[in-house]
């Protein structure tokens, strides 16, 4: 899957037709620490869950970022089966595997980065 179907992936998890790629349990101090860190602010969406065939939970989606705001495929979902407690669970539509760009300068915090699987920038500059 490249980075560009990404969008389109979510829109399809959100509506409850397609199931989160990687899906993995979390716990609930996993996913609090996260929102209490802000992640997913700004990119939070409302929808469903399809847990199983024919069996829809409501879902709330919190999505990330790469530095430059373009959704990395990854996030967690909170979702309520009916009846049943709430649960948490990551995704990750790509298990991003970083190639590190010519003019890399570590001293001063720029790594510059593609994903060699969906070509995303995944770039981080932590220098300040
Ligand atoms: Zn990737």
């Amino acid at each position: 899957m490249k980075w560009q179907d990404f969008e389109f992936s979510i829109d399809a998890m959100a509506n409850g037709n397609q199931y989160p790629l990687n899906a993995e349990n979390q716990t609930w101090d996993w996913a609090a620490s996260r929102i209490a860190h802000g992640y997913g602010s700004g990119t939070i969406r409302t929808g469903w869950l399809q847990k199983a065939p024919g069996l829809m939970s409501v879902a709330t989606y919190f999505l990330g970022r790469t530095q430059r705001g373009l959704l990395d495929g990854s996030g967690f979902v909170i979702y309520q089966p009916p009846a049943e407690a709430p649960q948490v669970m990551s995704f990750a539509l790509c298990r991003h595997e970083p190639v590190a760009g010519a003019n890399a300068k570590p001293g001063i915090g720029w790594r510059p980065a593609k994903c060699r699987l969906c070509d995303l920038d995944i770039s981080v500059d932590s220098g300040g």
